[in-house]
């Protein structure tokens, strides 16, 4: 028992560790991107805006990286309540849009309201609605149709979230390592969105499985237990 404990402490220490140092790393980052930015608005050198713009977006990318590290290294267990699943999808709806539009990419939502209440943390699951549908968006560079679903199976106790879209699809040898931490196939991806989404879908018990057709599209499904209400999850 005694190691146990010294192993969670250690565990909770390590995460807090990265905690207090990506903090120290956002903070200066955050002044460095102010200034460029004032940089890039007063310089009278138009052929030097470029670089400026190039500087912000890699450090929004560093950024990116960290927040997403952070999550996954603090790997603690994360606070639940009974919410709708279907809720917050609508609440991610205008920004799953305001990137959709960018692109010429429709979007349906098929929200089944027998989907009950689900114990589920609100942070982490828009979370991974959005890790999940910005992959579907990134995927349809030629326009497209991005489908959120959601599916209540009464008998098997279990809800699903589906996103579907009509990119073109995932190759097998990409579908090995998609969860691999870092793996990416983008100029500018991090390769962490889907190491967190399985983080993500592991803290609430459920599974991902993925329906994939080369030259058609790509579904992602999450599959969640529906429980009791008194359940501690
Ligand atoms: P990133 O988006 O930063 O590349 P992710 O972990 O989110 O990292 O995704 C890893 C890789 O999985 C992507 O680079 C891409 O090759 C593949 N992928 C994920 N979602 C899709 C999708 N909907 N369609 C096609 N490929 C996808
Ligand atoms: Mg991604």
């Amino acid at each position: 028992l005694r190691q146990q404990v010294s192993q969670m402490e250690r565990l909770s220490l390590v995460g807090r560790m990265a905690a207090s140092i990506t903090h120290e790393i956002r903070n200066p980052m955050a002044v460095v991107r102010g200034f460029v930015q004032l940089m890039q608005e007063r310089t009278t050198l138009e052929h030097q805006k470029p670089f400026f713009e190039l500087i912000v977006a890699e450090l929004d990318r560093t950024n990116e990286i960290i927040n997403d590290f952070l999550s996954l290294a603090q790997n603690r267990i994360t606070p639940k309540q009974m919410l709708e699943l279907n809720d917050l999808i609508r609440a991610m709806h205008p920004l799953i849009a305001a990137e959709a539009n960018m692109r010429r990419i429709g979007i349906r939502l098929l929200l089944d309201s027998d989907v009950p209440p689900l114990l589920l943390n609100d942070k982490e699951i828009k979370q991974l609605i959005l890790n999940l549908t910005r992959n579907a968006v990134e995927a349809m560079d030629d326009g497209g149709v991005l489908t959120v679903e959601t599916r209540f199976d009464g008998e098997a106790g279990e809800a699903r979230m589906i996103v579907s879209d009509t990119g073109p699809g995932i190759p097998p040898q990409t579908l090995e390592r998609l969860f691999e931490p870092f793996f990416t196939t983008k100029e500018r991806g991090t390769g962490l969105g889907l190491t967190v989404c399985l983080s993500i879908v592991d803290n609430h018990g459920g599974r991902i499985d993925i329906r994939s057709e080369e030259g058609k599209g790509t579904d992602f499904i999450v599959t969640l237990k529906a429980e009791a209400a008194d359940s501690d999850g």
